[in-house]
């Protein structure tokens, strides 16, 4: 039975956190797709009116380093958003112990992630919930930005209906802080914990709740200063805490180059105003010194 006189629905892929993904045919092309089923739920109406005009947005945003929305249309009151199909994901690739990834590997897949990312904040559209598997990997290797901008169509996810908790861990000091105005540097900062996550082999900020976050945080860079980040206290739920002195990023990181460890200083910065943008990152000399980022189609992918 064709969807939308369409798609061919085939099996399950998962549960994603606004809903069901499912592999499909697009009989129009022959194209192998992942439809997203988003639940409307309550806010039907206010979701149809608004999220329409979003996601018309997200369409016009094609890149080779963002995943292409190719459709998007309501179905039985649910939203349905046709992407193309994804072989895996980066998560997949930093668990996977069968990978060697070499520091011209992690440069490929950070650069990647970057390259889309300011595709999108050169748009204004912020992503606001990066993780290692929502970096999507074809089959020549490239990796693209899925999800995008989701979070604020939808609004944050109900998080008690996911297994996604870990979304935690890669979220920016201000915004467990509770800030209301943030921007473009929280997905900065996620892509941070992802450049530690592909030097580590295992996340690397592992907070068990959003008060243990911070501490996870205050233990690796040290508590902020008010000189380092004047605006920290004006934040809803800023509270006072003890001072933790800053180990040497170095003992954290011993495998880094010098030029990783400047690129991952700068993009873990406190003050958001201060945090390096995602632009002035893709420009770090890391990326132009020895070795080179991997080209795509050489990078390793699980078997
Ligand atoms: P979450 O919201 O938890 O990040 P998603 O909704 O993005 O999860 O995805 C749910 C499942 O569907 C995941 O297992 C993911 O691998 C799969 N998936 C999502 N998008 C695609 C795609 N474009 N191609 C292939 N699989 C996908």
């Amino acid at each position: 039975k064709k969807v939308a006189d369409r798609y061919l629905k085939r099996e399950i892929l998962g549960e994603g956190t606004y809903g069901v993904v499912y592999k499909a045919i697009d009989t129009k092309t022959g194209q192998t797709v992942a439809i997203k089923k988003i639940r409307l739920g309550k806010q039907k109406e206010g979701v149809n009116v608004t999220a329409l005009r979003e996601i018309k947005l997200l369409k016009e945003l094609k890149d080779p380093n963002i995943i292409e929305l190719i459709d998007a249309f309501p179905h039985k009151g649910n939203l349905h958003l046709v992407f193309e199909f994804m072989e895996t994901d980066l998560e997949a690739v930093i668990r996977d112990r069968n990978i060697f990834l070499s520091p011209g590997d992690i440069k490929s897949y950070l650069q990647m992630t970057l390259k889309g990312l300011a595709v999108c904040h050169k748009k204004w559209v912020l992503h606001r919930d990066m993780k290692p598997n929502n970096l999507l990997i074809g089959p020549n290797g490239q990796l693209k930005l899925a999800d995008f901008g989701l979070a604020r169509i939808f609004g944050s996810p109900d998080r008690r209906f996911t297994h996604q908790v870990f979304a935690r861990w890669y979220r920016a000091p201000e915004l467990l802080f509770g800030t209301k105005q943030y921007g473009s540097g929280v997905d900065v900062w996620a892509a941070a914990c992802i450049f530690a996550e592909l030097l580590l082999r295992r996340p690397f900020l592992q907070g068990s709740s959003d008060i243990d976050q911070l501490g996870k945080i205050f233990a690796a860079f040290g508590t902020p200063t008010s000189s380092q980040w004047p605006d920290m206290i004006f934040l809803p739920d800023y509270v006072e805490y003890q001072y933790v002195p800053a180990p040497p990023l170095r003992s954290m990181f011993p495998m880094a180059s010098d030029d990783a460890l400047d690129l991952l200083s700068k993009m873990f910065t406190y003050d958001p105003k201060s945090r390096i943008s995602v632009q002035q990152a893709l420009d770090h000399r890391y990326f132009t010194s020895a070795p080179l980022p991997t080209v795509p189609n050489k990078l390793p992918r699980p078997a």
